[in-house]
């Protein structure tokens, strides 16, 4: 233990805390020990326990290095008392008492084991960061606490939480703060005064900035922080360039959660070189750098965000708040007083947000509905989160696992289904999911892991005009293939192999018309899935059912988009989609080429604005699907309806009734039906003539007269009340000629309550 650090200086008052009651909030600047020295003091103050304190941590860098150094002060060997555990790496053994674990882990804890039996105290760390799963699982262990476990211990740590909220919904939780020891930062901004260029790529203007720096300046490293692992390589290429020939030789450092452990650590070691880290956010609150002076902060970070076009969750470049920011900053004051540089200019700091939104509140949310429904809530409208999501937002997440067939039952109680728990196995988006677990039925997995991999990544067929006919040409000789136009998966799989054989060759790949970056993006997320399917065990498994090759692909798409399906009107490009929406094929959609299919499954729908200013619907990847599958894939009600429809035919003045099968809304086929129900036909009737009343003298002889009279009365009728009138006025009526001849005015007058 390290008993100087500033936390130490709250010990009393977090043992009488602890001695109080369950819950507490501490609030303590970076560096100053939660992370290391809480869990430490616990294990020692709590001799009764035999169980472990986990200790809750967002990154995998930050849970790994932080349980090496916690092992280190207890004089321990890491993976035997103190341990960790994260994605494909466990090490902690039966008597680990103190667990650095990441939220996935936390949650599959709860999920195998729901009372957390052998877990004494939860800590919850980094909680401002408020990642979906970090909120989801403090929301489990608080249902746990109340219900089955009232002596775990649950703590929220934080050096910038807003901590009274999280007070309040932990039951009124005390709240513990401690002044670090910091020396002032002054801020230095970006301004187009001083020459620098804001539309230079950031790592260029970092680069400058820290070369600037080592010159004016004796001695003290330097943080940079950059957005993710790609502008960590580019800066460090760029410090490369701009430091060639500087007298002094510097230590250049790379920091992020995709380096191997032992690379990580270099930053903690000792050096006799001057230093320049490059670092993602990970350097910003969790982990604590040595001898850092002065920071360049990109005031960039890579965020979770909800992609509604394409239906799935991405990393997004964004704006770090003002509060990340702050927190950048500090790091520069940990020795002595530092400079910060924020690589943009002061006056548009003002506009940056305060805090970050909780990623509850950004992202889609079918894997969170999933996740919990699997945890046994089934009323997710009324889940006791800290900050609830809007509801029409749950609502739609619940709609969506419907439709894939993991939920079943209304949204305030929906339960899981087999197919839910066998797609929780695959850390994909559901609709991802959905598609490998129906591919295992097939023999498939592979092909719908890349076909996943092709739809996650942005645009791999390149932006192309119609003016530029060698690109398109030289595109349609490479992915085209005669007869193989029922899905854009073959096409977009042949372009991904021609990149990959040109080893992702930016020229190779523009000049045929395919974007190269976002090729290689869909090669890594394509082994990333197969790996996950086979440690789902999705591999190895027998085919459980025969189709004809090429059917396969598609049904697998049908699964996880079956609430995009889209019916084409036919000789055009035109289709219906659900909500009664109407949409385009794109143009770079091989399965819309001169094909009389008629229905369709789709990935993307997106919005976009013409350049006359239209507005219009574009479908895109599509693939050509029956009838006869989406019957097979979802039972009622979720999945497809049939049912006698009446509507008035204009040209034939009569009502005509169909057998019409439907999906949700959207009308998949009809066949006439000649046996009418007279109620139906009725109502299609008044339907029709509601709004078209003064054509009919009947009306206008009798009853608009009558009405007249009684202004009070005939304000008081809705178009509702007035059509189910018609409705029992017409009853027996099938045609136009028949209603010319009944009168209005009894049904009218019975309805109103009124004698004649
Ligand atoms: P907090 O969680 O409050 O930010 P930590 O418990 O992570 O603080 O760190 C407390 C102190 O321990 C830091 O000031 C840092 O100097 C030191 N420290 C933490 N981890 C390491 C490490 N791996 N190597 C060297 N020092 C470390
Ligand atoms: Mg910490």
């Amino acid at each position: 233990m390290q008993n100087d650090l500033p936390i130490w200086a709250l010990r009393d008052e977090l043992r009488e805390a602890w001695a109080q009651q369950p819950s507490t909030v501490l609030v303590a600047p970076t560096g100053s020990g939660k992370t290391t020295q809480i869990c430490q003091m616990l294990l020692a103050e709590r001799p009764a326990w035999t169980g472990r304190i986990v200790v809750l941590q967002p990154r995998r860098v930050a849970a790994r290095s932080v349980a090496r150094r916690v092992a280190e002060e207890m004089g321990a060997t890491l993976g035997e008392k103190v341990g960790y555990q994260v994605r494909f790496e466990d090490v902690t053994e039966l008597g680990t008492r103190i667990c650095f674990v990441t939220e996935g882990i936390l949650l599959r804890w709860l999920h195998d084991n729901p009372d957390l039996n052998g877990v004494d105290a939860v800590l919850f760390d980094e909680f401002h960061e408020r990642n979906l799963l970090s909120d989801i699982a403090l929301a489990l262990c608080k249902r746990l606490q109340r219900e089955r476990r009232p002596g775990l211990m649950l703590m929220v740590m934080s050096a910038t939480l807003e901590a009274a909220p999280v007070a309040a919904y932990l039951g009124g939780a005390p709240i513990l703060e401690s002044r670090g020891r910091e020396f002032p930062v002054d801020l230095v901004y970006e301004t187009w005064e001083d020459g620098s260029d804001l539309e230079r790529p950031v790592w260029e203007r970092a680069a400058a900035r820290c070369a600037r720096i080592l010159r004016d300046t004796p001695e003290g490293d330097i943080l940079v922080f950059m957005p993710g692992a790609y502008e960590i390589g580019q800066t460090l290429d760029a410090l490369r360039a701009a430091l060639r020939g500087q007298a002094a030789p510097i230590l250049l450092l790379a920091l992020h959660g995709e380096l191997p452990p032992r690379e990580q650590d270099r930053v903690f070691a000792p050096s006799e070189l001057r230093r320049i880290i490059v670092s993602t956010n990970v350097a910003e609150t969790s982990l604590t750098i040595p001898g850092i002076r002065a920071v360049v902060d990109s005031g960039q970070a890579r965020v979770a965000r909800f992609d509604a076009g394409r239906g799935i969750g991405t990393l997004a470049l964004e704006e770090i708040s003002k509060a990340s920011a702050d927190q950048r900053a500090g790091r520069a004051g940990r020795l002595g007083p530092g400079v910060c540089y924020r690589l943009w200019p002061e006056k548009t700091h003002e506009r940056r947000p305060a805090r970050n939104t909780p990623e509850i509140q950004r992202v889609e949310l079918s894997d969170v509905a999933l996740q919990l429904a699997a945890h046994g809530v089934t009323d997710l409208e009324g889940f006791d989160f800290l900050d609830r999501p809007d509801p029409g937002r749950i609502h739609a997440a619940i709609e969506l696992l419907r439709a894939l067939g993991a939920l079943t039952g209304e949204p305030r109680n929906a339960s899981i289904t087999e197919v839910g728990r066998a797609m929780l196995r695959l850390p994909a988006h559901p609709r991802y999911a959905r598609m490998m677990l129906e591919a295992a039925r097939y023999g498939c997995v592979r092909e719908a892991a890349l076909f996943a991999a092709i739809m996650s990544g942005r645009e791999l067929l390149a932006r192309v005009g119609r003016q530029e006919t060698i690109t398109l040409r030289n595109r349609a000789r490479v992915i085209e293939k005669s007869g193989e136009n029922q899905s854009d998966f073959f096409a977009l799989r042949r372009a991904f192999e021609f990149a990959r054989a040109q080893d992702f060759e930016p020229r190779a790949c523009y000049t045929h018309g395919i974007n190269p970056h976002t090729a290689r993006e869909v090669g890594l997320t394509f082994a990333q899935l197969e790996r996950m399917a086979e440690s789902a065990g999705l591999l190895g498994m027998a085919p459980e059912l025969e189709v004809p090759p090429g059917d396969a692909i598609r049904r697998c798409h049908l699964a996880g988009f079956v609430d995009q399906l889209a019916t084409r009107q036919a000789g055009a490009t035109t289709c219906h989609v659900a909500d009664g929406h109407e949409g385009e094929l794109a143009d770079e959609s091989v399965a819309a080429r001169g094909s009389s299919h008629r229905l369709y499954v789709v990935s993307e729908i997106r919005e976009i604005t013409t350049r006359s200013g239209e507005k219009l619907t574009l479908l895109n990847t599509a693939s050509a699907v029956e009838v006869a599958w989406v019957r097979a894939l979802v039972p009622p009600p979720d999945g497809l309806s049939e049912s006698i429809e009446h509507l008035y035919d204009r040209l034939n003045k009569r009502v005509v009734a169909a057998r019409v099968l439907r999906y949700r809304d959207l009308m998949l086929g009809g066949e006439p039906h000649f046996a009418l129900d007279p109620q139906a036909a009725a109502r299609a009737l008044a339907g029709e003539f509601v709004d078209k009343l003064e054509k009919l003298p009947v009306w206008n002889n009798t009853a608009r007269p009558w009405l007249a009279q009684r202004r009070e009365l005939a304000s008081k009728i809705s178009v509702e009340m007035l059509e189910a009138i018609l409705a029992t006025a017409w009853l027996g009526a099938t045609t136009y000629k028949e209603i010319l001849e009944r009168p209005i005015l009894p049904a009218l007058q019975a309805a109103l309550g009124e004698g004649t």
